[in-house]
């Protein structure tokens, strides 16, 4: 890392500012040979941490490229801990493509995809779990996507990895005393202390897959399944939730043979809607796949909204379908409430004695809101304990830990079976390894090189 790179940072677009980020050994002396302060003296004498007005000029014509604040920042104080020199100028298509242009011109290298956190984790100031949470944050398109990335951006989860990886380290070190010098005296940590070390660990681990689970539905969206009998409402209840036209309504039972998904955002948490064609028995062929499919979707669902008709009695299909949601946490809907009721309350409470029953009109929308805010509620998944335990939101780090707390498991199960040092020590590695990948100790340089690359240009 010995040239100095530069990309634009900001999205490009009409926007106010637009900001070059330089970053390097020769930020500081780059960026002079194009920048004319207003006030006397040069970036490479300025401290760190301070701001500078003047002009980008072309060296070739001396002509003006931009008006721009240049703000420096001298390793290791800076996002590479690297010298890092920030340009911003104004927004625009433009603007800050003609500053790169001029900085590269200058002496700087184009900065790769990402090549500005690789080098804040090459140089020890993020770990990789951490520069993937930058990556994710990046991306978040939702508020629960941005806590959680937060949370591992502060070293939660790292945190907690790192404690699990000194136990193993010490437990190994024992291991291997024990491994080198069989015989001679030396004193090989008792089973029963090493097996408590590896419980801990294994403790720890399986903490963090429960974390994961509970961080994939925030992140990928809790399942809600819409039942009902046909012709209650359950697509257009869909397309009332959705504001927009996508599954097919139509006022013949039955039409919507397969099942519809759709993802909306409620109250900052994915929720996934699936539409199921119908969840009682049917003579048709086809239909009865559609059943077979929207009861596979139940049994899968975090949360089922039972769609019931207030303008028609009850029907003792109603009930079926009341039958087979009962183990789970339901809402009711109780749709065409712009319709005369036909129903009475009662029978449908009866039906689903814990569930809320909320009025609503699927048609005008009436009751919507109140129903989203009913289903966030019922989906919103128990506050960790604590309110910085950490997130598992990558399905590649989720991985790893299942290998590790599997090898973790095995290296017990060998110290159980008296097995020798040298075998347990096997499966303490492996875990240490798998771990190591989650922050980036024993990451491969193509783990590297393949997360690195999912970046932009400029971060
Ligand atoms: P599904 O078979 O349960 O998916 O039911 P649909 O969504 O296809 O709706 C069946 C019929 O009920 C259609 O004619 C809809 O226009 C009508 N419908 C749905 N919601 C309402 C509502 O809130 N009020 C009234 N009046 N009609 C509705």
């Amino acid at each position: 890392m010995d040239d100095t790179i530069a990309a634009i940072a900001t999205a490009v677009g009409e926007a106010g500012l637009s900001v070059v980020r330089v970053s390097g050994p020769q930020a500081m002396a780059t960026v002079d040979r194009v920048f004319r302060r207003a006030a006397p003296g040069r970036l490479a004498e300025a401290p760190s941490h301070t701001v500078h007005y003047g002009w980008v000029l072309d060296p070739a014509t001396g002509q003006p490229v931009d008006e721009v604040l240049a703000t420096v920042m001298r390793a290791p104080r800076s996002y590479t801990r690297e010298d890092v020199v920030e340009l911003s100028g104004h927004g625009g298509v433009v603007a800050g493509r003609r500053i790169l242009e001029t900085v590269v011109a200058a002496g700087a290298r184009l900065a790769e995809p990402g090549e500005f956190t690789k080098r804040a984790f090459l140089n020890g100031r993020l770990d990789l779990a951490q520069a993937e949470a930058v990556l994710q944050l990046i991306r978040a398109t939702h508020e629960a996507a941005h806590t959680a990335t937060v949370q591992q951006l502060r070293g939660g989860l790292s945190a907690v990895i790192r404690r699990a990886r000194e136990r193993l380290v010490t437990a190994q070190a024992h291991l291997e005393v024990g491994v080198d010098f069989p015989g001679e005296g030396h004193a090989v940590w008792s089973s029963p202390a090493l097996d408590e070390a590896l419980g801990a660990v294994e403790g720890e681990i399986a903490g963090l897959l429960t974390a994961a689970e509970r961080a994939r539905a925030r992140i990928h969206g809790a399942v809600t399944v819409i039942c009902g009998r046909p012709n209650v409402g359950k697509s257009s209840l869909l397309n009332a939730l959705l504001r927009r036209e996508r599954a097919i309504v139509s006022p013949r039972p039955g039409t919507t043979r397969d099942t519809v998904e759709e993802t909306i955002v409620l109250h900052g948490m994915p929720v996934r809607f699936v539409d199921t064609a119908g969840l009682t028995e049917s003579d048709d062929p086809l239909e009865q796949a559609g059943v077979a499919r929207s009861r596979e979707a139940l049994a899968a669902a975090d949360l089922a909204l039972w769609v019931v008709d207030r303008s028609t009695p009850l029907t003792p299909q109603d009930a079926a379908v009341a039958a087979l949601l009962a183990p789970r946490p339901c809402v009711v809907a109780l749709n065409k409430v712009d319709l005369p009721s036909q129903l009475a309350m009662d029978a449908v409470r009866a039906l689903a004695p814990a569930s809320p029953v909320m009025p609503v009109a699927a048609r005008d929308g009436q009751g919507i809101a109140e129903l989203e805010a009913q289903i966030a509620a019922r989906l919103a998944p128990p506050q960790p304990s604590e309110p910085r335990a950490p997130w598992v939101t990558h399905a590649r780090h989720e991985a790893a830990l299942r290998e590790a707390h599997a090898a973790v498991r095995r290296a017990r199960a060998a110290l159980a079976g008296d097995q020798s040092p040298e075998l347990v020590a096997v499966d303490v590695r492996e875990a240490l390894d798998q771990l190591g990948t989650i922050t980036g100790e024993t990451a491969s340089d193509e783990l590297l090189a393949a997360i690195f690359s999912q970046f932009c240009i400029g971060k």
